[in-house]
């Protein structure tokens, strides 16, 4: 067991910090017993100001002092900080985080640009933390000292989270998945209210595809030289409605061997992963917490439950036509962004990856 104490503390960047991720990303580094966050970057529109005048804060949390008292630098300037919490938009992902890895920054990055590459390792700490070993591969091959390790897209991400323990214990065939996803996975101000309010809109461009894509590669296998995809067959449905944060998303699957309600509750009651078993700062004490009301998860009661860091389910019932169903919520920019970059990047220096 690794103690926090004895850990060596870093010094930090939040890159892209006045959006809707930055913003959380400086709410979950203040007071970090790890980081120190010591640069913001912006767009052309917010370099030179101070943060606390380039932000709108949406959060209800204070702005810390001392983090609106500092200046927005551009990506490009030269940023005295070993890790760099990435919340660029995907184009500034693009050009950006491949120069920052290659001048030895660690990039922990939320925009889908490099997802999906051979030698990205995507991660949710204790999902797949031995993709983090690709990091080694990643370095050789593209001759960089520093790093990149992606979060998955907030729906995959808490998918996964909810899918690791069945595929553990069973294995999953295949799985049907309807999403109900909140306004604030839009980015700011996202889906004009207009089109918002009153409605359900069932379409987010390129959303199915990543679920399945990244859900996969979550669940996967790491050999040492490639991922291998886990192979799990899905039928993906998402929609965007009137809530502000929390996706949920409705599941039907199919698992080897036909286990009954009770075994997967306890299944899901009793996950744990290497995230718990460091004890790292951000670890929820329950990565899943399962709910036993008819009526729950809902966005508004439980997506901040183990501080924005779990995954909801609830309604745990036998379906029809697949064999098990169940409800999944999550909190879509922290574990579904912020707070599990800041987690890996925990899970990435206590196990000396980085
Ligand atoms: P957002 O609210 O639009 O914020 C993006 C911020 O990036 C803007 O505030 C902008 O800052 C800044 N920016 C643009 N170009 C930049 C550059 N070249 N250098 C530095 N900063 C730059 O978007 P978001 O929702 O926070 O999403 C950020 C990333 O996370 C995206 O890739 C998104 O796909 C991903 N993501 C979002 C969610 C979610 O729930 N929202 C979940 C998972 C992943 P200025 O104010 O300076 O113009």
């Amino acid at each position: 067991m690794r103690h926090t104490d004895d850990v060596r503390r870093r010094k930090v960047a939040v890159l892209g910090a006045t959006g809707t991720v930055g913003q959380r990303f400086i709410s979950l580094l203040e007071g970090h017993p790890w980081f120190d966050l010591v640069a913001l970057t912006g767009s052309d529109r917010s370099v030179g100001q101070r943060y606390g005048d380039a932000v709108h804060w949406l959060l209800p949390s204070d702005l810390p002092r001392s983090v609106a008292d500092m200046r927005v630098q551009a990506t490009t300037d030269p940023l005295d900080a070993e890790i760099c919490f990435s919340a660029l938009p995907t184009e500034a992902a693009e050009r950006e985080e491949a120069v920052l890895a290659k001048a030895g920054h660690h990039v922990f990055t939320n925009a889908s640009t490099h997802r999906m590459d051979d030698d990205v390792p995507l991660v949710i700490a204790e999902v797949n933390p031995e993709h983090a070993n690709a990091l080694g591969l990643q370095r050789k091959k593209r001759g960089w000292s520093g790093s990149i390790v992606a979060n998955g897209n907030c729906t995959a991400i808490h998918l996964a989270l909810a899918l690791a323990p069945l595929q553990r214990a069973y294995g999953i065939e295949r799985a049907v998945v309807s999403t109900m996803q909140a306004l604030s996975g839009a980015s700011y101000p996202g889906v004009p209210s207009l089109d918002a309010l009153d409605n359900v809109v069932p379409f987010i461009g390129g959303e199915e595809e990543k679920v399945v894509a990244e859900t996969n590669k979550f669940l996967g296998g790491w050999d040492g030289r490639a991922f291998t995809p886990a192979g799990i067959i899905m039928s993906v449905h998402c929609n965007r409605v009137s809530v502000r944060d929390g996706h949920t998303e409705t599941v039907s699957l199919s698992l080897r061997g036909s286990p009954g309600v009770e075994d997967v509750k306890e299944t899901f009651r009793s996950f744990r992963g290497r995230a718990q078993e460091l004890k790292l700062p951000s670890a929820p004490e329950r990565p899943i917490v399962l709910r036993e009301e008819r009526d729950r998860p809902q966005p508004v009661l439980d997506r901040d439950i183990e501080r924005g860091m779990a995954s909801v389910v609830g309604r745990v019932r036998e379906d029809p036509v697949l064999g098990m169903k169940f409800v999944v919520l999550g909190h879509n920019t922290i574990r579904g962004a912020a707070g599990a970059s800041v987690l890996n990047a925990e899970l990435c220096q206590a196990e000396g990856c980085i």
